[in-house]
């Protein structure tokens, strides 16, 4: 679990703020959940037969002897509050959240205990057409970014019915070379035959890769829609690899999954995955409602986006107020709050904990700011402030009290 650092949060607010205002101009609200969920709920939605159910889950019994579970991820929150709150009685919903997810991982690069996850859930759709705008949405953020060794895979699971008829022949091939499985698979085997083809094991990689594939399996109309989805990506000029072997690490997707997945980021490439979950809300006691969704991980995201040699826009002050005693720093302050009132989104940092004229203006200096303003006897007397470039070897200038916002707003090119 990491501290996000100040040195760091910044390019974590850029980043969050560009994803979350492309979301919202799709049209998706926000929605804030628990970040605690019963134990119960995330058996049943991800599935008993998963690395996250079987082993990376925080879980403790409360005060009351309730098990609660530190939420592993974010789409059977999404789901649970949405039945509980009405929100699909013959209603659709575009929302987003966003916050820290929990598992119990082995910590490495990229892979961490607690990490925080970007999710988009639509709930109510059930055609191709919100699969492939939930993956351009992706593909606009990339380039908003300047993101690139981005790639898109996509695959198709089909509908329960057409998946048993597959886990049939699964079973069959998996039974037919079990000398060769690890014990995870062994067990998987038996209760759920598909996790094996999402195992990590590098030595199980020629087995699954020699798998039968779930595209020979569709049924039809899942062939339809995932062939309908190719078709929008291509229009939209979105390139992707269908690659039959994705099965993503839940139980509950149905039909159309994908996974954007780089190559600059070492073993920890997945850095949004999402899919169709056509059966869930039902499962979980709401009633019959498509769905599909996605989750990107943040740390991933900042460490593609420095991969990609991307910086975030700088946070350092615009201005630092230099004002040698109280009276001086009183009216400082005053100055201060009338720029922030007239000048949107300035950022001006008063010199605090007192210091010489010339401390000051070391510090005014080394925080970065464009101008240092200075304000000393001479300057209060004359109602007139000093401005001085800290970036340039332009003069300083004096400056009337009451010209200081319109004259600052142009230089800054805040008006
Ligand atoms: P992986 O195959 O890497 O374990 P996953 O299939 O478990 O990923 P999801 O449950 O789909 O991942 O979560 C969505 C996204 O969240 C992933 O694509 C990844 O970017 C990120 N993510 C998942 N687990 C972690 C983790 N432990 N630390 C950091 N990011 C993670
Ligand atoms: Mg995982």
């Amino acid at each position: 679990m990491n501290d996000i650092l100040p040195d760091v949060s910044g390019t974590w607010r850029y980043l969050e703020s560009v994803v979350r205002d492309i979301v919202q101009s799709y049209g998706y609200a926000e929605i804030r959940l628990p970040l605690l969920e019963q134990t119960e709920l995330f058996r049943r939605s991800i599935g008993e037969v998963t690395d996250i159910v079987e082993k990376e889950m925080y879980t403790f019994l409360d005060r009351n002897g309730e098990s609660l579970t530190l939420r592993p991820e974010a789409t059977a929150s999404v789901v649970r509050a949405g039945i509980t709150n009405g929100l699909l009685h013959n209603q659709k919903q575009k929302l987003w959240t966003s916050g820290p997810m929990f598992r119990y991982e082995k910590p490495q690069k990229g892979r961490y205990r607690q990490f925080y996850q970007f999710d988009v859930e639509a709930l109510g759709y059930g055609g191709p057409d919100v699969d492939a705008e939930l993956i351009i949405m992706c593909a606009r953020m990339w380039r908003a970014l300047g993101l690139s060794r981005l790639t898109l895979e996509i695959n198709s699971l089909g509908t329960s019915e057409s998946r048993a008829r597959y886990r049939e022949t699964l079973t069959e091939y998996f039974s037919g070379v079990k000398n060769a499985l690890d014990e995870d698979s062994i067990r998987r085997l038996e209760q759920n035959p598909l996790r094996i083809l999402d195992s990590k094991n590098p030595d199980m990689q020629a087995i699954v890769t020699a798998a039968p594939v779930m595209l020979d399996f569709l049924d039809e109309e899942s062939s339809e829609h995932f062939q309908a989805l190719r078709e929008f990506l291509d229009a939209a000029g979105v390139s992707y690899t269908v690659n039959p072997r994705l099965v993503r690490g839940l139980d509950y997707y149905s039909r159309t999954v994908f996974e954007w997945v780089t190559d600059a980021l070492g073993s920890q490439g997945a850095v949004c995955s999402g899919g169709r979950y056509d059966g869930l809300v039902e499962k979980l006691g709401g009633r019959a409602t498509p769905a599909v969704g996605w989750a990107m991980g943040i740390e991933r995201l900042v460490a593609l986006f420095a991969a990609c040699g991307g910086e975030a826009p700088a946070a350092d002050a615009d201005v630092y107020f230099v004002a040698v005693g109280n009276d001086a720093l009183e009216q400082a302050f005053a100055i201060a709050e009338d720029l922030r009132d007239k000048i949107a989104g300035i950022r001006v940092e008063s010199n605090l904990g007192g210091g010489s004229f010339k401390s000051q203006l070391k510090r005014a200096d080394k925080s970065n700011a464009e101008y240092a303003l200075i304000l000393g006897e001479q300057e209060i007397a004359d109602k007139r402030i000093g401005l001085k470039p800290l970036r340039s070897t332009e003069d300083q200038s004096s400056i009337a009290f009451e010209e200081l916002a319109t004259t600052l707003a142009k230089l800054l090119r805040k008006a």
